[in-house]
């Protein structure tokens, strides 16, 4: 026999489930009476909160999804233009072929017509199988955030050079986490997640930061950038716009990019 103590909560729930409360089954799409987030103006499961739009992922991963700007897609250079030193100087003088875009040393650095601010970007590069040269020297390119917030290239499968100026380093700042290179020869991804700085007036309030997944593995984690690298110096800030181009840098060598999209990203704080 079945006491007491158990049939009543059994009863209980059961007229919970049949007679639900008309309030409790408005509540699927959230609350109205729920406390306040801290640090947000939204309550828990707040039922006025905005839902993310929606974004088709690519079929394949690495590719763009709906909402990416492609900025090389194997033939198209219209994003490009060259980088001179008071800005752009015209329509961009690498090399390309094959699916893929080519340094050409001596012409200098490419830059995007569009300015970006905090992004997403997806690169991927390589670097020739015969590589030659030693150090900074072998294979240097870089992935330069608002033309200033460098993300190495270099060739870091055999080639040496010092720790925070291999492949995947903030240059001058951080050494990647680990060395995911791949061998010279093949295709390497770069999976990068950039918060721009912020300034106020001639100070920065927030460093530059970056997370970066090389082929797939955490090399750097929100790494702040003390500023624009200069070499053999301590990184500096000069305040700039809130967006800035993308460029890739020439630094002599002959390095290929391909599959190259980014998408802009809102921050938290406008959530
Ligand atoms: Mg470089």
């Amino acid at each position: 026999m079945i006491s007491l103590r158990l049939l009543i909560p059994i009863a209980l729930a059961g007229a919970l489930l049949g007679q639900q409360p008309e309030d409790h089954k408005n509540r699927d799409l959230g609350y109205d009476d729920t406390p306040q987030i801290p640090g947000q103006k939204w309550r828990v499961h707040d039922n006025t909160r905005p839902h993310p739009p929606k974004v088709t992922p690519a079929a394949q991963p690495g590719q763009p999804p709906s909402d990416a700007i492609v900025l090389f897609d194997g033939k198209d250079l219209s994003h490009w233009v060259m980088r001179g030193r008071g800005g752009a100087t015209g329509a961009p003088q690498w090399k390309v072929e094959n699916g893929y875009l080519e340094v050409v040393p001596r012409k200098g650095g490419i830059m995007t017509k569009e300015k970006f601010g905090d992004i997403q970007l997806h690169v991927e590069w390589m670097e020739p199988a015969d590589v030659k040269g030693t150090s900074q020297s072998r294979g240097n390119s870089g992935i330069e955030l608002m033309t200033r917030y460098e993300l190495q290239v270099l060739e870091s499968y055999e080639g040496v050079t010092y720790a925070d100026g291999q492949a995947a380093a903030v240059y001058g700042t951080w050494p990647p986490l680990v060395n995911a290179s791949r061998k010279a020869g093949e295709w390497q991804t770069y999976d990068i997640v950039f918060e721009a700085p912020r300034f106020e007036g001639d100070k920065v309030v927030k460093r530059a930061c970056i997370t970066v997944f090389h082929n797939g593995i955490l090399v750097q984690h929100k790494a702040e950038y003390l500023g624009r690298a200069i070499h053999a110096r301590v990184p500096m800030y000069a305040p700039h716009g809130a967006e800035e181009p993308l460029s890739l840098q020439n630094h002599g060598s002959v390095v290929r990019y391909r599959n190259i999209w980014v998408r802009k990203l809102k921050g938290y704080d406008q959530q």
